[in-house]
């Protein structure tokens, strides 16, 4: 495995252990002859489409998947040619909790009797720190800096975020999550800093966060062919493109995928990168599908070295608040912001003849972003039992500044 900058080798579990590579890249995955999974339910098909990446490495791959993917990942037909992968059933009630839970269990592994505590900092737009938090909270030899934007989070997201306590400390940053990720991206450039406290990433830039993501493309779309319902397509809800990644990784890999079809909010760099061929970052600007705020998508450094010609392997389309508003008013299932994004996007193209079979990454649950779902459809939307006890606990998180210097001061605690 090398990175997007260089061709030095680096192992699997190395790159899972270190995040961003040394050289400022990102670990690309190898790779492999297509092949064809088996298995007939999530984790058989997670075990069979990863094991032969895992194969010579510290990480026992089967047991990984057994500790992370204690919940499903099922698929609702809506209609006979129109589906929703359900990606909201873990702890934390977004997608995210797959690749976070699969992640902490590759680094428990990977642990030595003995090592030195490390801290898993992180930046969130909203769901990746909870699943971060929730994936290691209490997990021996590990605590969690979450970093998020102060007023851009949902409040039951804020809430979930500081609910955790014990090993995890919450940090609301007066900035944007752009300031947040760049200020993490400081701090694993400060050497002292990131020794004294063993730092590891586990933002989408990952390996041991993206690659597990594959699993369920794959088992919705086995599902959907062993339906009789042919090769489906994909629209996946985008900010960070880690999600969407994954998905273009699987089809790679022999996964029966046809298209994937990228829907962002009004932060629409990727859609622009498609239609234009410039990739041109720019702050972000907040929406109401917040998780997808991002003005400058760390993978697309990935998705550029893996697929020079970008164009002919994803196409994307954005929407604007309003439109999201319109299609979870208008929606027969209740839907959060992302996902009303993917809805709407499959809408235009059905509206423009596209009669294949297409499913929808449901990406989080309405109720996480009830504040905003709620009164547009006028009625309360059900909480799931797992964000429910969340919900229910106390909640604390410390104020700081967006500079690396506050960051450096609030983890100075941990020094003693
Ligand atoms: C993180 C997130 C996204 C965006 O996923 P990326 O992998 O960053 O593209 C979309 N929807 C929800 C609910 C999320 O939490």
């Amino acid at each position: 495995m090398s990175s997007t900058r260089s061709t030095t080798e680096v192992s699997l579990s190395f790159a899972i252990e270190s995040g961003l590579a040394a050289d400022g890249g990102l670990y690309m995955p190898p790779k492999l002859p297509q092949r064809e999974v088996e298995g007939g339910d999530l984790k058989s098909r997670a075990a069979s489409l990863l094991a032969p990446l895992f194969a010579d490495e510290g990480i026992d791959v089967r047991k990984a998947i057994e500790d992370a993917f204690t919940f499903d990942a099922p698929t609702k037909w809506l209609k006979p040619d129109a589906g929703l992968l359900e990606l909201f059933h873990g702890p934390t009630a977004a997608f995210k909790d797959f690749g976070a839970r699969f992640f902490a269990a590759c680094l428990s592994q990977l642990r030595k009797p003995g090592a030195q505590l490390k801290t898993i900092l992180v930046a969130t737009s909203g769901d990746t720190g909870a699943a971060v938090a929730s994936a290691f909270h209490q997990r021996d030899g590990f605590r969690v800096v979450i970093l998020y934007p102060d007023g851009r989070v949902s409040p039951r997201q804020a809430h979930q975020l500081g609910a955790f306590g014990d090993n995890v400390k919450a940090l609301r940053v007066a900035g944007s999550f752009d300031d947040c990720q760049r200020m993490v991206k400081e701090a694993f450039a400060m050497p002292e800093l990131r020794t004294a406290h063993a730092l590891s990433s586990a933002n989408s830039i990952s390996l041991g966060r993206l690659l597990p993501q594959m699993a369920y493309y794959a088992h919705a779309a086995l599902s959907c062919v062993a339906a009789g319902k042919g090769k489906p397509s994909f629209v996946v809800p985008t900010g960070n493109l880690g999600n969407a990644f994954a998905c273009l990784l699987a089809r790679e890999y022999g996964v029966p995928i046809d298209r994937v079809k990228l829907a962002t909010n009004a932060n629409r760099v990727l859609p622009d990168l498609l239609a234009t061929g410039q990739y041109q970052p720019k702050k972000s600007v907040a929406t109401l599908a917040n998780a997808m705020d991002v003005g400058a998508p760390s993978n697309v450094e990935r998705l550029l070295h893996r697929f020079p010609h970008v164009a002919e392997v994803v196409s994307a389309d954005w929407v604007d608040d309003e439109t999201i508003s319109e299609t979870i008013k208008r929606s027969s299932e209740v839907i959060c912001p992302h996902t009303a994004c993917g809805m709407e996007v499959l809408r235009r193209m059905r509206s423009r003849g596209d009669d294949g079979t297409w499913i929808v990454a449901a990406t989080a649950h309405p109720a996480k972003f009830d504040s905003i779902v709620e009164p547009l459809i006028g009625r309360k939307v059900d909480v799931p039992p797992m964000l429910a006890e969340l919900l229910a606990r106390p909640s604390s998180a410390e104020p700081i500044e967006a500079n690396v210097n506050a960051l450096v001061t609030a983890m100075s605690v941990y020094r003693a």
